[in-house]
């Protein structure tokens, strides 16, 4: 069981957005398709249908980014809107409460504009309703009155371009996912392409850092551009307070060392939650919401947060029956795999 609360919201490596970055993260935004690194099947559809549409003087279909927190979803659309030359409008799903929120959002794009919707799975049922002839006819029916007396009209909207993103493309409703002429999978970034984002990101940020040591951070943050960026911010207050500025491999050891981040990226909560179902659960398989409260916390985000790295690192199995532990993560948190592991009962 866990002693105590972990707190989420200030996790180093949570792939989270955090306003106190806001300064950061648009500086650091690659603002071109050239610029932005890594997905490279993604950048190459996308090269040849912002191409098409610019050709037949169209705006561009409505797309669809779907992956885990962090990976440059919100980038993207930014760059679809700027090579495609129109404007940007952002908003998020949570926040389009009523019908006459996105009404009033709708009306107001100009031709061809992105409208970009973060967590477009969180809209409500009913401004969902309006989005779709929306997206298909750039065409609104609005209800005005109540009862007998009210009548319906028709309201064109201009030709615009949605860009949605979401976790999962799983957690959209079948209706809205099928408006989206192009689907586009984000996935998780190798270490070499993550050190090519922090050079770049220090680049930009002034700070002297070696290859090493851009690659040490890089192969501590889960896959994820946003997480990069955050290590290399808290990193170069330590190399410029105890050591001499420079950020080599060994400074970003030590730094890392300190955050209590090990060197595949784990943290605590990582760390506790594969020992949790070791301990407590004979290595799984465990479902996901026992685990979800055994550890305290929600199990959408255990789901999106936490596995996906977990399971691209080889430590964490998916199965019809729960969560497994392997035994690679065994071996990793030097706990003996034969003495603990009930999956090997069958044999
Ligand atoms: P998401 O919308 O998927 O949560 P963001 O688009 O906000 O992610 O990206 C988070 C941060 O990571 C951005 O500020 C950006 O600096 C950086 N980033 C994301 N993808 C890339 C990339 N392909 N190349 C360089 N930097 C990136």
């Amino acid at each position: 069981m866990i002693e105590q609360e972990m707190d989420f919201e200030n996790r180093i490596v949570s792939p989270d957005y955090s306003f106190a970055e806001d300064d950061g993260e648009l500086t650091l935004r690659p603002k071109t398709l050239d610029d932005y690194i890594g997905q490279d099947k993604v950048k190459e559809n996308l090269r040849i249908y912002i191409k098409a549409a610019l050709q037949r003087n169209e705006s561009l279909d409505h797309v669809l980014l779907y992956g885990p927190p962090g990976l440059g979803k919100t980038t993207l659309s930014g760059i679809i809107a700027r090579e495609m030359g129109v404007n940007l409008r952002v908003t998020s799903g949570p926040a389009i409460e009523k019908q006459g929120d996105l009404v009033a959002i709708l009306t107001s794009l100009n031709q061809g504009d992105v409208l970009f919707i973060d967590e477009i799975h969180r809209l409500s049922r009913n401004v969902e309703e309006i989005l779709y002839p929306a997206m298909e006819d750039f065409s609104l029916d609005i209800i005005l009155g109540k009862g007998p007396s009210a009548r319906s009209i028709r309201l064109d909207v201009p030709h615009f371009t949605l860009v949605g993103a979401t976790t999962r493309s799983g957690q959209l409703t079948a209706p809205l996912r099928d408006r989206f002429g192009v689907l586009l999978r984000l996935e998780l970034y190798t270490p070499e392409q993550l050190a090519q984002i922090v050079t770049r990101s220090a680049g930009i940020l002034g700070i002297e850092i070696e290859h090493d040591g851009a690659l040490e951070i890089a192969s501590r943050s889960r896959g994820t551009p946003r997480i990069a960026n955050r290590l290399l911010r808290r990193v170069r207050d330590i190399a410029q307070v105890e050591f001499d500025g420079v950020i080599t491999e060994q400074v970003a050891q030590s730094a890392l060392a300190r955050f209590e981040i090990d060197e595949l990226g784990l943290d605590d909560f990582d760390r506790k939650m594969l020992t949790t179902i070791i301990t407590n659960y004979g290595g799984g398989p465990v479902g996901l919401d026992t685990l979800a409260a055994a550890l305290g916390e929600e199990a959408v985000t255990i789901e999106d947060v936490y596995e996906p790295y977990l399971m691209q690192i080889g430590f964490l199995t998916r199965t019809a029956r729960g969560r497994c532990v392997t035994k690679l993560a065994y071996d990793h948190l030097g706990i003996n795999f034969r003495d603990n592991a009930n999956q090997q009962s069958i044999f």
